[in-house]
């Protein structure tokens, strides 16, 4: 494999350095509650198209929370609540008529722990990604679109000639790999990334990162990180959160990657991406 770095490197981008496209996904004021108890403020954030962003932050600050308003998970939770906008192209997700189902198929989500059906082949747990989201193709399709899916996740190699083994035999990094070929069978506009390396190996996280490169500019991605190299690495923006003494969680301070990592303008970004908290 190449060097991260090496590997990395972000083609430059149209209206000169650091310039981000136009946002695939745009999250207004966003604000949710748990029971009463409200953990977001009007979180605004564009999420520029073809490109990945960053959100970082300590622990319990609404990154979860937030990345499942943008995909509808939230309104799942019992007693949660929600205001705001999310408009994926121009439209809100939660306006009047638009469905879940609409919103999921192009909004495709990978939890911190891999989750693949562990007893399901490697084929099917593919293919169940189709079947969450409603989508019907025929025999042939799909089996093309396996082989697309897990080529983009990067385990077609890896898998090929063992698609009928269940998904649970596969290790770690390789199961993570099989949960993104899952989302994106359904051909999403948005992968949503809750932490997606935080249960796998230096190797497989490697992996995985360099899936994400090979994603940038079909698919806009959103990651949640605890790792600043990792943010470093795979963001072009990133998105500092942070909640203060009970007060619900709110974003600080975003911008493009490098300005933020490189010129914080807030004295508590500046802390906690130099790991001083
Ligand atoms: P992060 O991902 O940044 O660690 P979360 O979004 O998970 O933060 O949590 C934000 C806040 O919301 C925390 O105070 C957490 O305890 C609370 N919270 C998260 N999920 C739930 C839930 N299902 N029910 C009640 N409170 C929750
Ligand atoms: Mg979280």
């Amino acid at each position: 494999i190449e060097p991260l770095e090496d590997t990395l490197k972000q083609p430059a981008v149209a209206g000169g350095p650091g310039a981000l496209p136009p946002a695939a996904l745009d999250a207004r004021d966003v604000s949710a509650w748990f029971g009463g108890h409200q953990v977001l403020d009007r979180v605004t954030l564009a999420m520029p198209a073809g490109r990945v962003t960053a959100l970082i932050g300590p622990s319990g600050c609404g990154k979860s929370t937030f990345l499942r308003t943008l995909n509808r998970m939230h309104e799942l939770i019992p007693a949660a609540a929600l205001a705001g906008e999310v408009l994926l192209d121009g439209e809100d997700i939660y306006g009047a008529g638009r469905r879940l189902t609409d919103a999921r198929r192009q909004i495709g989500m990978v939890f911190q722990k891999p989750n693949p059906f562990p007893a399901m082949s490697i084929y099917d747990n593919v293919v169940a990604g189709l079947r969450l989201t409603g989508v019907r193709t025929p025999r042939r399709t799909k089996d093309d679109l396996v082989e697309e899916s897990l080529t983009r996740a990067g385990l077609w190699k890896e898998v090929s000639s063992r698609l009928r083994q269940p998904g649970g035999a596969l290790s770690g990094g390789q199961q993570q790999r099989l949960c993104i070929a899952r989302a994106l069978a359904v051909r999403p506009r948005v992968l949503l990334m809750d932490e997606p390396c935080s249960a796998l190996d230096p190797t497989s996280t490697r992996r995985v990162e360099e899936t994400i490169h090979e994603l940038a500019s079909e698919v806009t991605v959103v990651i949640v990180t605890h790792n600043m190299q990792q943010a470093a690495r795979v963001s072009q923006q990133c998105a500092f959160f942070l909640a203060e003494q009970g007060a619900p969680g709110g974003i600080v301070e975003h911008g493009p990657t490098e300005a933020v990592f490189g010129s914080p303008q807030d004295e508590r970004t500046a802390d906690y991406v130099a790991g001083r908290f």
